[in-house]
């Protein structure tokens, strides 16, 4: 059968009946690729695989939610859909809807949104309103456009959301053929995780698979969730992750303590220059947010934390092509030469 996307591959383990009609642009089925370029790299015990979300239709991982949560939306005959958004909930949201013919509404904090995702927002139809405040102040209107009107929310405080995401575990697991010991994500609003954990438990009572050990991490001017505090004006140049208050903290807290995981901090030049890392030895360009996955493996590995006996999955959330511009702020320009054979070789630098 060829590929459907998430809700047709997963049905049995999401809250639809058979007769869904799954309003899908055939996200998920994701690579999961070994990464041992950048394990020699590391000097890594541990084997390293990096899932990359950045190949989903949008090019990000929120596709994965939004599949189940606008076919939600339409089952329940909403009126149209909101988010709040740091940009790619918005871009997501803006696809699903346009493809399910319902409008989408998105609020944004002006000025913190990566050129593309506002971009993909835009072209896909959707109204976008920017606010001078932050994403926090975004979902506190959104949570009450919610109450008061027929407007479904498609923000990860939707547990629709939360149950498509988690079928990246799935794959995970179909993929390895078991769970891996450890696994590493970003944290913003802190959905992912745990839709992940999730994910991998459910997979667990049903096949007897064993459960990793979740590894979050945050930037290091919006980690709330590691300094127990809620971050009122968060920082940094991960602009995905860039929550002060996040919408699924308890939730998070609860994977971290039941896989006997942990929580740290990955600084903006630790992304950034994991971010390169990435893109120079394993030929994948995530963006800044989901480097911050690799930035904290590489300080656990330099730790001591991991053993032979390790196999750990990155997440890769999203796809660098979406912000460009934070990713050619760090890197040397383009060489240039007078349009001759001579100059041009002479600049290879080839015998
Ligand atoms: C949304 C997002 C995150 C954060 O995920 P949460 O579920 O909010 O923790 C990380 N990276 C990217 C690229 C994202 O779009």
């Amino acid at each position: 059968m060829p590929y459907s996307g998430v809700i047709n591959k997963y049905l049995e383990y999401l809250p639809f009946k058979e007769d869904v009609q799954p309003v899908t642009l055939l996200e998920g089925n994701t690579p999961l690729l070994e990464a041992d370029n950048l394990r020699k790299e590391l000097d890594a015990p541990c084997k390293i695989f990096l899932k990359f979300e950045g190949a989903n239709p949008t090019g990000s991982f929120k596709d994965r939610g939004m599949t189940v949560a606008i076919t939600e939306a339409v089952r329940k005959k909403a009126e149209a859909v909101i988010c709040a958004s740091t940009g790619n909930t918005s871009a997501s949201a803006a696809a699903y809807a346009a493809k399910a013919g319902l409008q989408a509404f998105v609020i944004l904090p002006k000025g913190k949104i990566a050129i593309g995702k506002l971009a993909q927002a835009l072209i896909y139809g959707a109204k976008v309103i920017e606010i001078d405040g932050n994403f926090d102040d975004a979902l506190r209107i959104v949570r009450e456009i919610g109450d008061k009107t027929n407007v479904e929310i498609v923000n990860s405080i939707n547990p629709f959301r939360i149950e498509g995401q988690k079928t990246a575990s799935f794959e995970i697991i179909e993929t390895l053929g078991t769970s891996p010991t450890h696994h590493s994500l970003p944290v913003g609003n802190a959905g992912n995780i745990t839709a992940y954990w999730k994910g991998y438990k459910e997979w667990a009572s049903r096949k007897h698979t064993p459960l990793p050990k979740m590894l979050g991490f945050q930037a290091e001017g919006s980690a709330p969730i590691v300094h127990g505090k809620i971050v009122e004006h968060p920082e940094t140049v991960a602009t995905a992750i860039r929550i002060g208050n996040p919408a699924s903290w308890k939730q998070a807290v609860q994977a971290l303590d039941e896989s006997k995981g942990q929580i740290s901090i990955a600084t903006d030049s630790e992304i950034l220059e994991a971010q390169r890392l990435i893109a120079r030895t394993e030929g994948i360009f995530c963006e800044p947010a989901s480097a911050s996955s690799v930035a904290g493996l590489i300080k656990l590995i330099r730790e001591g934390y991991f053993t032979v006996k390790d196999v750990v999955v990155c997440t890769l959330t999203g796809n660098g092509l979406k912000d460009p511009d934070t990713a050619s702020r760090g890197i040397a320009a383009p060489l240039s030469a007078p349009a001759s054979l001579l100059e041009v070789l002479n600049l290879m630098n080839i015998k």
